[in-house]
């Protein structure tokens, strides 16, 4: 096929109507559910880590059916959000962090999470990810989610020439509409899911072949 050259608001045009039929990110779904809060979003988040979006779905919603705040959360103990969680990997750890992060936001916070970057990530087990997933979807600040998906795929495209997540959102940062820092989360992470797969890519019927670079795509279908 004749390659042209990438476009990155085709491409975005593109995906997201591939997308559109297909089960929403997870976060995304939860948003969708009533759970907007950034501390919804932030524990969402820590409980997706290594683990597949489905489970967690399941284990975040069976968390937040006892406990929406950070108020309610504390009240909890330890092994019962380990309980309510415990498919998800790293439970008991994570457990842990989701509690001292309740914890810590009634001391120090007056039992609410602010937006603030710095703020999320003085707590275990936030990383980058999570702060600006929580802080784009929660508290609509231009913030990119750079998750396992958005790393492949921009790297696959040839848009983006990085080998950690982290450099990855530099990148972004730096050559991504603003308008669609939040959105490339919530589009790329079903097109990894079913299109743009880690291991033999669906390259032969994805809609964005002719611009994409196939970087590092050594088998596909
Ligand atoms: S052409 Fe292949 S590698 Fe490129 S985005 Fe589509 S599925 Fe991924």
């Amino acid at each position: 096929m004749q390659k042209r050259a990438f476009d990155i608001d085709v491409v975005m045009h593109r995906v997201r109507a591939v997308v559109e039929p297909l089960p929403k990110a997870m976060l995304f779904e939860l948003v969708d559910a009533g759970h907007t809060s950034p501390f919804e979003i932030l524990v969402a988040c820590l409980i997706s880590v290594r683990t597949r979006d489905e489970t967690s779905l399941r284990m975040a919603q069976q968390l937040f059916a006892r406990a929406r705040t950070p108020a309610a959360m504390a009240g909890l103990a330890i092994n019962e959000i380990d309980g309510l969680i415990y498919k998800c990997a790293f439970h008991l750890v994570k457990a842990e962090q989701i509690h001292t992060l309740a914890s810590l936001l009634l001391e120090e916070h007056g039992g609410e999470l602010p937006c603030s970057f710095e703020v999320m990530t003085s707590y275990p087990g936030i990383g980058p990810k999570c702060a600006n997933l929580a802080l784009g979807i929660a508290c609509g600040e231009p913030k990119i989610g750079v998750d396992i998906h958005v790393h492949r795929i921009t790297n696959r495209w040839g848009y983006v020439v990085s080998r950690t997540p982290e450099e990855t959102m530099r990148v972004l940062e730096k050559q991504l509409p603003r308008h669609y820092w939040v959105e490339i989360n919530a589009l790329l992470v079903p097109f990894g899911k079913h299109i743009c797969t880690p291991v033999s890519p669906r390259c032969s019927t994805c809609p964005v072949l002719d611009m994409c670079a196939q970087v590092g795509v050594t088998s596909q279908r």
